[in-house]
């Protein structure tokens, strides 16, 4: 598997506080000096694409808490070589901004969403905020923002009554619904018995729409496995990280918001590259390091590295 996908964390901070994901809202914050500005993101990210990265998307937190976000979207776009620039977002601040981050060039939007119904969403979000998300699906899909993927992390006992209804979505929307299975990354977070695999979660749906028929799917490049309910706009995505391991089939990297770099996950190793830059590393020497990082990746898988805590906020997923 060719690596050549970037997934680059902005911010620490979101706007939510998940309940499997950020409970606390303070996940041991990053000091704004450590994290990478702009021209430093910018930097890495042409760096990467002079070896072999094509496919770039902004995640967090939230990344569109990051002050100038837009800015930053449109210098990502000039730069040669990203066939892919898209963004992770919860939604709550998409409406006002969905126009704009088209324009200055972002292609499309993965939003998240667990629930369709206000008062659940309330309860995993901590926020009465679903209506503002909805306002950012339809103005992602208006733009152009797309194929709009919305991504679901299903709990067991807080949000599979919403199976149903999120799936529903992809019937009448041209969007994509795809159901992550949780990953219990740590003790602030929902314990392991909490996570329900996704062959229940296809049960669940089969039961209400009849049998899924399996799809391939233009844009993706990634583990998901994607399926159809007859007749429907949309498609239904499961990505089945904790019931299969598809390491083999990894093709992303990670850059945390202060500039670590991530061949894995799992894995606790990592290169800080804001050291290197911030030390004056020349472009040279930086190509060399991302070259052998990129070579050196399958070494780090998650059998081969599991860590047992981690951030998902600082991660970016
Ligand atoms: N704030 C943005 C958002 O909500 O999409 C981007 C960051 S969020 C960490 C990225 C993705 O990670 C989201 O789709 C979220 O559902 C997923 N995620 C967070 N914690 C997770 C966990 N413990 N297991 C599985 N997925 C998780």
């Amino acid at each position: 598997m060719s690596v050549d996908y970037l997934r680059i964390s902005v911010t620490d901070r979101c706007n939510l506080r998940c309940i499997y994901c950020n409970p606390l809202g303070d996940c041991g914050f990053i000091e704004p000096k450590e994290i990478l500005r702009f021209e430093e993101i910018e930097r890495i990210t042409r760096l990467f694409t002079e070896c072999g990265i094509s496919k770039v998307r902004l995640t967090g937190g939230e990344p569109l808490v990051r002050k100038d976000i837009v800015r930053l979207v449109g210098k990502l776009a000039t730069i040669p070589n990203i066939d892919d620039l898209s963004l992770t977002t919860n939604g709550v601040l998409l409406e006002p901004l969905a126009a704009q981050l088209k324009a200055t060039g972002l292609q499309r939007v993965n939003i998240s969403v667990d629930s369709a119904e206000r008062e659940s969403y309330k309860q995993i979000t901590g926020f009465d905020l679903l209506r503002k998300v909805t306002k950012g699906i339809y103005k992602a899909i208006e733009v152009g923002l797309t194929p709009v993927k919305i991504n679901s992390v299903v709990i067991r006992d807080v949000n599979v009554s919403q199976i149903v209804a999120l799936a529903g979505m992809s019937i009448h929307l041209p969007v994509t619904v795809r159901f992550i299975e949780y990953c219990p990354t740590g003790k602030y977070t929902k314990p392991t018995s909490d996570y329900l695999p996704n062959r229940e979660v296809r049960a669940i749906i089969e039961r209400t729409y009849g049998p899924l028929s399996s799809v391939v799917m233009g844009h993706s490049h990634g583990p998901a496995l994607y399926f159809k309910v007859k007749d429907s706009d949309g498609a239904i995505g499961f990505i089945n990280g904790r019931s299969s391991i598809f390491c083999q089939d990894c093709n992303r990297l990670r850059l945390t918001s202060d500039g670590k770099l991530m061949p894995c996950l799992y894995s606790a190793h990592t290169y800080d590259l804001k050291r290197l830059i911030r030390n004056r590393a020349s472009d040279r020497q930086m190509r060399d390091l991302l070259k052998r990082i990129i070579s050196e990746k399958g070494n780090y898988t998650k059998l081969s590295s599991f860590k047992e805590e981690f951030s998902m906020c600082k991660v970016g997923g």
